[in-house]
């Protein structure tokens, strides 16, 4: 069955044609580009604040799997009940999000249940996120302590707004002392958090005036590049500190980092796609002119510091063109099948749950095991949704003008029971 998507347009996305998510959605409804509009989010699911909508008879997915019997998994429906547990999504960023973490299934309904206000949603948001089209930079988990020390001794403009105290306690914990770490970075960032907006912004100027003073050398190892681009998007904003505590990483096309609950991170520029747990489950801690719960977020926090690597999601061949990844939660995982233009036909792997399938670029054809034998076009900006159990027919590549040829690929989202 063909989705037709919905896009959000948040300020942060990248502007008219040059956001993927633009050019995928114009492929996906035919609509055209409004080239001075932000096309940020393509959400594929069934998520009540962007339901996507099947395109035959412009019925809202959700309602289709709640009216048939066979769409979702045995388990799936065991496990979630009558719904899709995961929501697909294409994210084009030009600037950086907020800096934010999601609370645990526990917590989330806890806040929930206690402030509906502010958490409109009880689950929990586990993602997983991919690069597509060149790097994807990110702020993921607290950086090793050694970094956070050298940062703190090198810039006295943070130092003062952390105060001596905590300075003092992370200066003197040894860089292999993870507990402590954790315990003294804690300590830290909640000083950060809660130090008035005059002495954040009075601490960020006065380090970006100091900045032009500084030997290449010293810029680069303090990474202010990064720093000033920030500072310059959200002036005064405390996020801005939060590149000297986060590990900074660029993700090449097809690298893939899990987010657990609590992990601190930030989307910062590229394009990606991102699967989760159905929800739009938020906790801020900067970059965001809005509400930011500090003391839910300080208390809730994963202070762990170490490398980014410990985040990084694995691929596994499942065959030859296809890969999937499986990370540890049952809501979703993620297969991936990249078809080079010379392939003969190709079976693509029956998944047990329900499936939707995001085609990225190529050009093939097939048809989908049901009732009628519809040729379906596979083309950029195709959405899918599978049953439980549901086939295509062997995928064909089409044939194409010389210049147009190539791979096709395929991201497909489907419950990992
Ligand atoms: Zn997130």
């Amino acid at each position: 069955m063909e989705l037709n998507c919905a896009v959000q347009k948040y300020a942060w996305g990248k502007v008219g044609s040059s956001s993927l998510v633009a050019q995928l959605s114009k492929a996906n409804t035919n609509t055209e580009i409004n080239e001075q509009e932000p096309y940020a989010e393509l959400w594929m699911g069934t998520h009540p604040s962007g339901p996507s909508l099947i395109s035959a008879t412009n019925e809202p997915l959700l309602n289709f799997l709640q009216s048939s019997n066979d769409s979702l998994g045995q388990k799936e429906k065991q496990v979630f009940g009558p719904d899709l547990p995961f929501l697909f999504k294409a994210l084009s960023v030009a600037k950086a999000l907020s800096i934010q973490a999601h609370p645990n299934k526990a917590h989330a309904e806890q806040l929930f249940a206690s402030r509906p206000d502010l958490y409109k949603d009880p689950n929990h948001k586990p993602e997983m996120v991919t690069a597509w089209l060149g790097p994807f930079e990110a702020l993921c988990g607290f950086r090793p302590i050694a970094e956070i020390q050298f940062f703190l001794k090198e810039i006295d403009e943070l130092a003062s707004v952390v105060g001596k105290d905590a300075c003092d306690q992370l200066a003197a914990v040894a860089a292999d002392d993870v507990v402590s770490g954790s315990a003294a970075l804690r300590k830290c960032f909640s000083a950060l958090m809660n130090s008035s907006d005059e002495s954040i912004a009075g601490s960020l100027e006065r380090f970006q005036q100091r900045i032009p003073s500084l030997s290449s050398d010293k810029k680069e190892s303090l990474v202010c590049e990064l720093f000033c681009r920030i500072a310059s998007d959200f002036p005064g904003d405390v996020g801005c500190w939060s590149v000297y505590f986060l590990n900074f990483v660029t993700l090449e096309e097809g690298q893939s980092l899990f987010l657990g609950p609590n992990v601190p991170h930030a989307y910062i520029s590229g394009d990606c796609l991102e699967c989760m747990a159905c929800s739009d489950n938020v906790v801020r801690a900067g970059l965001t002119p809005k509400f930011k719960d500090i003391d839910t977020l300080c208390s809730m926090l994963d202070y762990q510091p170490g490398p980014v690597d410990r985040f990084t999601c694995h691929w596994t061949d499942e065959d030859e063109f296809c890969q999937v990844s499986a990370p540890p939660v049952p809501d979703f995982a993620m297969a991936r099948l990249r078809l080079p233009v010379s392939s003969d036909v190709y079976q693509l792997p029956i998944r047990s749950s329900a499936s939707i399938l995001l085609v990225l670029q190529g050009h093939a054809s097939t048809t989908i095991v049901d009732n009628s034998e519809k040729v379906v076009e596979l083309r950029a900006g195709q959405i899918l949704f599978l049953k439980a159990g549901q086939s295509m027919n062997p995928i064909k590549m089409n044939e194409q003008q010389q210049h147009q040829q190539e791979d096709l690929v395929i991201y497909q989202a489907f419950a990992n029971v």
